[in-house]
């Protein structure tokens, strides 16, 4: 196997992994079968890529650096196997990339500058995904599969959880990736729900009383939601308004934004 020579490029947030015994957990929580239409996001020189290319007899991936691309284009394990994408994970269509397949299984060590913004696009087509193991940032996973009344527990929990399951799987140190990151890592595994356990309305609607509901959380909902829902309404609901945003369930905002619309 040719190596990829480059240097790792900060824009691209490209620290490459090399340890095998976090590649192997990672292979062993997808429990891979042939039949799989798995998409890797951010192949980079190919630590998830290698052993994804010996299990499955097709891979797509999305890579968004052109010296990645076309270092790919010349691996011959690549050859009748791989189809690139060369674009902005950002702008990747889901839907069309899923054409009449099964729903998808995304995977990817994940470029953290992007994380966030890049979980709400797949999450909004989450009806063509079956699954997703991500690398992140351990401090996106912490707040993304927290409990209420938890630290962590927040916007992003609320709104990751409304959209699928959530399971924290390991913590991964610095020293894992070329080069080392500042922060630590996580794996986390993503199954949007088949059907949603309390379906919004409307979901700008829910997403604007979650974003509202902590914007100050150290306030009760009676002050944090002033204009949008009365403490009446609140009390017909069975939460009592001097209760913070960090103690509701995703039921109980759900319930909430419903009342607006
Ligand atoms: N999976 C590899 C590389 C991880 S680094 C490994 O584990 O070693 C992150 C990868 O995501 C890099 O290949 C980087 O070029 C790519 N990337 C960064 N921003 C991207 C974007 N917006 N869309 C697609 N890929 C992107």
């Amino acid at each position: 196997m040719n190596s990829y020579e480059q240097q790792a490029k900060k824009r691209f947030g490209q620290h490459f992994l090399h340890d095998r015994g976090v590649i192997e957990r990672m292979l062993r929580a997808l429990n891979l079968s042939p039949k799989d239409r798995v998409v890797e996001i951010g192949p980079g020189p190919g630590a998830l890529t290698f052993p994804l290319l010996e299990r499955l007899p097709q891979l797509d991936v999305v890579e968004i650096d052109r010296d990645v691309i076309a270092w790919w284009q010349q691996q011959p394990q690549a050859q009748g196997k791989l189809t690139i994408h060369a674009l902005d994970a950002l702008k990747l269509d889901v839907q069309s990339l899923r054409g009449d397949s099964e729903p998808l299984r995304i995977v990817g060590n994940l470029p953290y500058n992007i994380s966030t913004p890049l979980l709400f696009h797949l999450l909004e087509q989450g009806s063509h995904i079956r699954d997703m193991l991500f690398m992140l940032q351990k401090e996106v996973v912490d707040r993304i599969t927290a409990a209420p009344d938890s630290n962590d527990y927040g916007r992003l929990s609320v709104m990751i959880q409304y959209f699928c399951e959530t399971s924290y799987l390991m913590k991964v140190g610095p020293g894992a990736f070329n080069p080392p990151p500042k922060v630590d890592s996580a794996v986390v595994y993503l199954k949007p729900w088949i059907n949603l356990p309390y379906p919004a309305k409307h979901l700008p609607s829910f997403s604007h009383l979650v974003a509202q509901a902590f914007a100050q959380r150290r306030k009760t909902l009676r002050n944090t939601l002033k204009g949008l829902i009365t403490a009446e309404q609140m009390e017909s609901l069975g939460i009592d308004p001097t209760r913070r945003a960090e103690t509701l369930a995703v039921k109980d905002f759900v319930n909430l934004a419903n009342l607006l619309s």
